[in-house]
């Protein structure tokens, strides 16, 4: 089984030298009485939020531990099962690792009924960034038609999603990304109403009161820092931000928001912090209706598949570049 490691502990932005392929003896069989499940992994998540489990001190605790198995989100195939939930032939979603075999005890996995759909659907729009997007916009935001909505790192797995969420809502969506190519994607493809590039249009105070002369009822945050200050300032009265994710502070341990407090208590604006899986109660409703809005076509599939098991460590490194259009994830093999 080979499988991908990191060498050291990661302070700052990963480079793919950070990372080893590594090679351990593996059974493909089950040892009788036991209850853990081999899984063959075919897709595989990559996910921003790792790199701070790399670091010397991971974050809240948990730690990825240089030469072991890194556990991901993915989509896999049973090949052997002790675990009455699971059985061989099934396919599987959740805990899987960025290897090509797993071995699981059936802790946040289940079974897979892809629906008629691609395997990869159940990763990105229709897994946890698609959960991420639905919950955080519609569970915290608590949106309403008309009102105006900013979305940082708008072309990301989860910020395209909030975006289209909030076009089929009747909101005024504007988006930021790292590229003229993926603003002309935003509103050419994804029909936000604007975008900008944050790397050219670099006073965001003014381009957020360019594209916001009425001020910004929600806005959901993918990166923290100077993005998160401009946001806060051009809130509306009574306005919401979701905190999803904070990528620029996520490498740079010198860069944290300055947040004006007297305009967060003036203007009356909540700000709340969330974890997907703390709302796995809605995966039935997600699953629904975004799986309706796929089939008529109001939901675009954004998806950047790099393949073989080789390409995790430059997929991952990637994201920190900008270098993902959508949901990144590799394919490490064939059903
Ligand atoms: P993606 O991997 O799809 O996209 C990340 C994008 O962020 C990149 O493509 C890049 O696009 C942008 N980016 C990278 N570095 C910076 C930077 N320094 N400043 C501004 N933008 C940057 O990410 P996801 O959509 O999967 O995740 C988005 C955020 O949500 C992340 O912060 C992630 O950790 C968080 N998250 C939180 C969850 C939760 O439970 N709270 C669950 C899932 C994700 P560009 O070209 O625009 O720069």
């Amino acid at each position: 089984n080979r499988y991908v490691a990191i060498k050291a502990p990661i302070d700052g932005v990963p480079k793919e030298s950070d990372f080893e392929l590594m090679n351990q003896k593996f059974s493909l069989s089950i040892k009788r009485g036991s209850k853990e499940i081999i899984i063959k992994n075919l897709y595989v998540s990559i996910d921003p939020y790792h790199v701070n489990q790399m670091k010397t001190t991971g974050a809240l605790g948990r730690t990825i531990v240089p030469g072991e198995v890194i556990n991901s989100y993915g989509v896999g195939k049973v090949i052997a099962s002790g675990n009455p939930r699971f059985a061989k032939g099934d396919y599987v979603v959740g805990n899987i690792s960025w290897g090509e075999y797993s071995i699981s005890k059936g802790f946040f996995l289940r079974k897979l009924d892809p629906m008629g759909l691609p395997l990869s659907y159940h990763i990105g729009v229709l897994g946890l960034s698609g959960l991420t997007a639905y919950a955080g916009f519609f569970d915290i935001c608590k949106p309403k038609r008309g009102e105006t909505v900013f979305v940082s790192a708008a072309s990301g797995s989860v910020g395209n999603l909030v975006g289209q969420y909030a076009k089929q809502l009747g909101c005024y969506v504007v988006g930021c990304a790292g590229s003229p190519k993926k603003v002309k994607l935003l509103k050419e493809k994804l029909g936000f109403d604007e975008a900008f590039n944050y790397k050219e249009d670099t006073d965001l105070n003014s381009a957020l009161q360019r594209y916001f002369p009425n001020g910004i009822d929600i806005y959901f945050d993918n990166v923290g820092a100077q993005m998160l200050e401009a946001a806060i300032s051009n809130m509306n009265l009574y306005g919401r931000v979701a905190v999803c994710g904070a990528i620029s502070e996520y490498t740079d341990s010198e860069k944290h928001a300055k947040l004006d407090m007297l305009s967060i208590i003036y203007k009356r604006i909540i700000i709340q912090g969330f974890i997907t899986h703390d709302y796995m109660n809605l995966f039935p409703e997600f699953v629904s209706k975004t799986v309706d809005y796929i089939l008529v076509g109001k939901i675009h599939v954004l998806e950047d598949v790099l393949i073989g098991i080789e390409s995790v460590p430059s997929a991952f490194v990637g994201v920190f570049h900008g270098n993902n259009v959508g949901k990144r994830i590799v394919k490490i093999a064939d059903d």
